[in-house]
């Protein structure tokens, strides 16, 4: 990837809105200073990509508030040889960054049209290391499980069943969880087959909308 006129703001990102508030993972850090998150936003919000909040990307959906991302990405708490699932691709902002830090990468997305602009935006910024693959994510995706650790972007009623059943041994998975309009961000670490859960405090994201999640686009 080349050094780009952002790299600035990016810097001024990771220091004030994310290390200040307490995410100290130095992979987690260097991954954020090094992914073009402006190559991520849609063409008009290019100088808002570095702000402290979420933005739209178009058919009803955001890229998330780089914070929370952050969060997020910390919480897997991943190694390099980890298998990661992400539901919900949007951007492909999130992906990119979990492709830094493990092996392999699957992000599944239900909108064929964000699906192919997040593949784009893969493009445009050099990121190889991750598969999108076009379907509805609180399925999982059984061909690649069980996966080391699993990342839900968008919020559901109850965590989806087979996300924790696809989710290995000793993998963790991070999830908003509760009513459509804010939840509760919770942790799940899978020990000899029992899940721990881990409350990581409120959140306000879109609806995951699928079999195992909520029904309905009618308030989307
Ligand atoms: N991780 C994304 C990023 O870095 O830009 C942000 C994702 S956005 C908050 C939530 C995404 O979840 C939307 O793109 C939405 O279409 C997708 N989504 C909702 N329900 C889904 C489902 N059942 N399976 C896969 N994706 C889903």
């Amino acid at each position: 990837m080349e050094t780009d006129p952002c790299q600035g703001e990016r810097e001024e990102m990771v220091e004030f809105q994310i290390r200040a508030r307490g995410i100290g993972d130095p992979r987690v850090l260097a991954a954020m200073r090094k992914i073009p998150r402006h190559l991520f936003v849609p063409k008009g919000y290019e100088r808002a990509a570095y702000e402290d909040q979420p933005l739209p990307i178009g058919e009803g959906q955001t890229i998330s508030q780089p914070y929370i991302v952050a969060v997020m990405t910390e919480q897997l708490e991943l190694k390099p040889q980890d298998r990661v699932l992400e539901v919900g691709t949007g951007s492909g902002y999130q992906a990119a960054l979990l492709a830094e830090l493990a092996a392999t990468v699957i992000s599944i997305e239900r909108l064929e049209d964000l699906a192919d602009r997040a593949q784009q935006n893969f493009d445009r910024a050099g990121v190889t290391g991750v598969r999108v693959v076009v379907g509805d994510g609180t399925q999982g995706y059984p061909p690649e499980a069980p996966y080391d650790a699993i990342v839900v972007t968008a919020a559901s009623p109850t965590i989806p069943g087979p996300l924790i059943d696809q989710l290995a041994e000793g993998g963790r998975l991070i999830a908003p969880v509760g009513p459509r309009e804010c939840q509760d961000l919770i942790k799940l670490v899978k020990h000899e087959g029992r899940v721990e859960e881990i409350p990581l405090g409120g959140v306000c994201f879109v609806p995951l909308i699928g079999q195992f999640g909520w029904r309905g686009e009618d308030r989307l």
